[in-house]
C-alpha cells in the first residue's frame, strides 16, 4: 500500500480521482472515507477524500505526498464505493460521474464544521446606535453571527468593532443544524391501531421480511399503506437497525418527514434531498456515518446518503417517474440502486403503490412477494368514475371544454362546502398556435415541437429549451392574420373556471409555479386548510394529496396522456388517472370522479374508470411480451445528436453497425437486439438533430458490461454528442 487515490474537487470540473504518495507516518492511520489535505497544482493545499489504495501508479508521473489527515473518522465506507462502482457499470457511465452525483462537492470543500456565534458582553464604550444593536443581542442571547447580522440589520464591521470594545464575544462552536427543530415537537404521537386488513398484510410482510429481497405492497389509494410502513419502521428500529424511506419528490418527502418526526421524534429522523443547504447536508452526513440517525427520509438522491446498518428500505409511490434522474448523467433510477443497496445490507426492499410499475408487479407476482390492500381505510368507498363522452357533450360545453355535467358537479360540490380538483395534463394556456388559413403550427426554431402560449406572460414558450417569442401578427408561412391558440393548458382552464365560478377561490399548480421557492408546498397547505375551493393543475396535483374534504375530481382531457408514441404511454396514463381519482372521497364524504374523453373505449382508460389494476396489467403485460419490452428485456437507449442533421445520422449509423458487428462476433444476437438508428420522435431539441439506437438487452448485467466496453472503445468527433440512457423513462 504505497499510494492513495484521492477524490479532489476541481473547480468547474467536479470531483476527480488522483494518486498521492502515503507518507510513512500515515500508513497505519489512513482509511477510506477520511477527509485529507493534498497539494493540488496552483490551488495549493485542497481538501480531498481518500477513496482507495494501490501499490502502483496508473502512469509514469511524479506524485506528491498527502499533507495531512484532516479527520480520523471516515465519512464513507468501502462498501459505499462499491455501490457507486456498481451504479457506474449498470448505467454505462464512469465512476467520476457517479461520484459527482453521490458525494456533494460542498462536503469536500468544507473544512470547518463550526459556526461563528456572537454573544452579548457589556454596554461599556458603545455609541448610541451600537447600544440599540447590543440590546437586541442581549435579549436574544447567543446567536449565529450570520443570523444576527440580518436580524439587527447591522454589518460584520460593526460587530468586529464591538468585539474590539469588549461589548460582544465571538466564538466558534460545533453546531448540528437540524431542520426539523422548527417543528417544535414535544410529545410523540402513538402509532395508529391497524385495521383488520392492514394487520393481516403487516403480519404477512413481517413473516416474509426474513428471506425476501423485494416485496410489493399494492394498496388502493387511501388504504393506509403509510400506517403499515410505520409499523414496520417501528419494528426495524426496535431491532436496532435503521430505515431508509424514499418519496418521489421534495414536497412529499418533507410532508413525510414531518409525519415521521411526529411519530418517532426529531432526534432520530433526518431529511435528505437535493435542496437542503450545504450545512445541513454536511451535518446529516456526519450523523449518518456515526450511526446517529435511525430514519432517513428523502427524495431519489437519498439513496446515495451513507446511512449505516440499514434494516429496511421503503420506496413509496414506487411507480413514480421522479425516481429516475433523466439529466444530467448518471441517469440512475433510485429504485434500481436501492435494490442493490438492499443486497449490500442484506435487508428487504419494500415497494408500495396503488398503481405499481408493470415490471415491479410482474416480478412480485412471479416471485410470490405481492401483498394487497384492497379496501380503503374505514371502509371509505373508492369513488365511482363516470365518463363524459365529449363527442356528445363537447358542443354544449363551456368553450367546448368544460361539459355541462362537469359544471353541474362542480356547482353541487361547492354548495356543500367541499373541494374540487381539476386535472389538465398540460401547463401553459394552449397546446399549440395554428394558422386557420394554411394549418401552419408555430414551432420552436430550435426544437421540432410546437410553442405553447402562456397568457399570463403574453408569450409563446418552448417547454424544451425555454425559447420565448411574442405572438406573431401574421402567419410566417402564408402571411394570413388568422393565427389562433388551440388545445388547452392549465392557464386556460384556470381562466375558464374563474369565469364560471367568479365567487370561489381558484388556484393553479403546475411546474411554472416551481420557479417560486416553497410555492408548491404553500399552495398544498392552503388547499388543505380549505382556503382554496378549486385546485387546477397538472400531474403535480395527482400525487400524495390526502385531503378528506375533496369530493370531486374532474379530468379535463383524459386522452391527453395516452397520445404519446412511447411504449410506456398507456401505463403512465392509467397511473395518472387512477392516482388522481384516488384523491376524491378519502374522508367521511363520498367522492365522485369525472373523466372527459373523446375515446371512452380505449382499454387503459376503461380500466382506470373501473379502477381495475389487474385488468390493465393483464392487457399491458401481454403487449410487452409480444414486443419484447420491459420486463421481458431491458432497454438501453443511445441518442446521437449534432447541429448537422446529416452528420448526426451518419454517426448513428456507424455506431449501430459497429455494435451489430460486435454482437455477431460474440454470438449474442439472440439476447441483444439493436433497433435503429431512427430519428427521435422529437427530431430536434436546442437546434440539435437527434437520432436514436434502441438496444433490447436480455443478458441482464452482462449486457451492460458488453455495452459499456463497446462504448469505451468509441471516440466521437467533437460535433457529435451521445447520451446513454439505461432503462429510459421514455423514448421520445
Ligand atoms: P395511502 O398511503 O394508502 O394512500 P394513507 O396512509 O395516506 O393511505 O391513509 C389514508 C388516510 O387514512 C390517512 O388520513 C390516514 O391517516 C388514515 N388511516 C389509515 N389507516 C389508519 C388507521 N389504522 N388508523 C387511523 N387512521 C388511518
Ligand atoms: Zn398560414
Ligand atoms: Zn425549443
Amino acid at each position: 500500500m504505497k499510494y492513495a487515490l484521492a477524490l479532489v474537487n476541481i473547480k468547474g470540473l467536479g470531483v476527480k480521482t488522483f494518486s498521492y504518495l502515503i507518507p510513512d507516518e500515515m500508513k497505519d492511520k489512513i482509511q477510506i472515507g477520511q477527509a485529507i489535505l493534498v497539494p493540488f497544482g496552483r490551488q495549493g493545499l485542497v481538501n480531498a477524500f481518500c477513496a482507495g489504495f494501490s501499490d502502483y501508479l496508473p502512469g509514469d508521473f511524479k506524485v506528491k505526498k498527502i499533507s495531512k489527515i484532516l479527520d480520523e473518522t471516515p465519512l464513507f465506507s468501502i462498501e459505499y464505493l462499491k455501490l457507486l462502482e456498481w451504479v457506474a457499470n449498470y448505467y454505462c457511465c464512469d465512476l467520476v460521474t457517479v461520484l459527482n452525483a453521490a458525494i456533494p462537492m460542498k462536503l469536500i470543500e468544507k473544512a470547518s464544521k463550526t459556526e461563528q456565534l456572537v454573544e452579548f458582553a457589556s454596554f461599556e464604550g458603545a455609541s448610541k446606535r451600537q447600544v440599540e444593536v447590543l440590546e437586541l443581542l442581549k435579549k436574544s442571547g447567543k446567536m449565529p453571527l450570520i443570523l444576527f447580522e440580518k436580524y439587527a440589520k447591522t454589518t460584520r464591521a460593526t460587530i468586529k468593532k464591538l468585539e474590539q470594545l469588549g461589548c460582544v464575544k465571538l466564538m466558534q462552536e460545533e453546531l448540528y443544524r437540524n431542520p426539523l427543530d422548527i417543528l417544535q415537537i414535544t410529545k410523540r404521537e402513538a402509532l395508529f391501531e391497524l385495521s383488520g386488513e392492514q394487520k393481516s398484510v403487516y403480519e404477512g410482510i413481517k413473516k416474509h421480511l426474513k428471506d425476501a429481497r423485494q416485496i410489493l405492497l399494492h394498496g388502493v389509494t387511501a388504504s393506509g399503506k403509510t400506517e403499515v410502513y410505520f409499523k414496520l419502521i417501528d419494528d426495524t428500529i426496535k431491532a436496532g437497525k435503521n430505515v431508509l424511506f424514499l418519496a418521489p419528490e421534495i414536497a412529499l418527502a418533507s410532508q413525510l418527514t414531518k409525519r415521521l418526526a411526529k411519530k418517532f421524534g426529531t432526534e432520530d429522523v433526518a431529511i435528505w434531498h437535493s435542496s437542503i443547504s450545504d450545512g445541513e447536508r454536511y451535518d446529516v452526513w456526519q450523523k449518518l456515518y456515526k450511526n446517529e440517525i435511525k430514519i432517513l427520509a428523502g427524495a431519489r438522491s437519498a439513496v446515495f446518503a451513507p446511512l449505516q446498518n440499514i434494516g429496511l428500505i421503503i420506496i413509496d409511490e414506487e411507480h413514480e417517474s421522479a425516481y429516475k434522474q433523466t439529466t444530467p448523467a448518471p441517469r440512475y433510477d433510485a429504485k434500481t440502486v436501492a435494490k442493490k443497496l438492499s443486497e449490500f445490507h442484506n435487508c428487504p426492499l419494500l415497494l408500495g403503490s396503488a398503481t405499481p410499475d408493470i415490471s415491479t408487479y410482474y416480478r412480485a407476482l412471479n416471485e410470490g412477494n405481492l401483498f394487497e390492500l384492497k379496501h380503503r381505510y374505514n371502509n371509505a368507498k373508492v369513488p365511482p368514475v363516470s365518463v363524459i363522452n365529449m363527442q356528445e357533450y363537447g358542443r354544449a360545453a363551456y368553450k367546448n371544454i368544460i361539459s355541462i355535467p362537469l359544471q353541474n358537479e362542480i356547482k353541487e360540490t361547492l354548495e356543500k362546502g367541499q373541494q374540487v380538483i381539476l386535472l389538465i395534463n398540460r401547463r401553459g394556456f394552449s397546446t399549440f398556435t395554428q394558422c386557420q388559413a394554411c394549418g401552419h403550427v408555430v414551432e420552436c426554431p430550435n426544437c421540432a415541437i410546437p410553442m405553447i402560449w402562456h397568457a399570463k406572460d403574453q408569450q409563446l414558450k418552448c417547454h424544451y429549451c425555454n425559447h420565448v417569442e411574442y405572438f406573431p401578427d401574421f402567419c410566417p408561412e402564408c402571411g394570413s392574420d388568422a393565427l389562433k391558440n388551440s388545445g388547452t393548458g392549465t392557464q386556460k382552464i384556470e381562466q375558464y373556471i374563474m369565469d364560471l365560478f367568479p365567487d370561489n377561490n381558484i388556484e393553479r399548480i403546475d411546474s411554472d409555479i416551481l420557479t417560486r421557492k416553497g410555492e408548491h408546498i404553500r399552495l398544498l397547505e392552503k388547499f388543505q386548510r380549505k382556503e382554496i375551493d378549486i385546485l387546477v393543475g397538472t400531474q403535480m396535483i395527482a400525487k400524495g394529496l390526502d385531503n378528506p374534504n375533496v369530493t370531486l375530481v374532474g379530468v379535463i382531457s383524459a386522452d391527453a396522456s395516452f397520445n404519446l408514441p412511447d411504449f410506456r404511454a398507456s401505463e403512465r396514463g392509467f397511473q395518472l388517472l387512477t392516482q388522481v381519482a384516488g384523491r376524491a372521497g378519502r374522508g367521511e364524504f363520498a367522492g365522485k370522479v369525472l373523466f372527459q374523453t373523446y375515446n371512452p373505449d380505449f382499454y387503459a382508460l376503461a380500466s382506470a374508470r373501473a379502477q381495475n389494476y389487474l385488468e390493465f396489467y393483464e392487457t399491458e403485460i401481454a403487449a410487452r411480451e409480444e414486443f419484447d419490452y420491459p420486463p421481458f428485456s431491458q432497454v438501453i437507449r443511445l441518442v446521437l445528436s449534432s447541429l448537422n442533421n446529416f452528420r448526426a445520422e451518419k454517426s448513428a449509423q456507424e455506431i449501430a453497425l459497429r455494435l451489430c458487428t460486435m454482437i455477431e462476433k460474440f454470438g449474442v444476437s439472440e439476447r441483444l437486439e439493436v433497433l435503429g438508428p431512427t430519428p427521435c420522435v422529437i427530431e430536434r431539441i436546442n437546434s440539435q438533430y437527434r437520432f436514436q439506437i434502441l438496444i433490447k438487452n436480455k443478458l441482464n448485467e452482462k449486457g451492460h458490461q458488453f455495452i459499456s466496453s463497446f462504448l469505451n472503445k468509441i471516440t466521437l468527433p467533437k460535433d457529435i454528442k451521445m447520451v446513454v440512457d439505461v432503462d429510459p423513462l421514455d423514448i421520445l
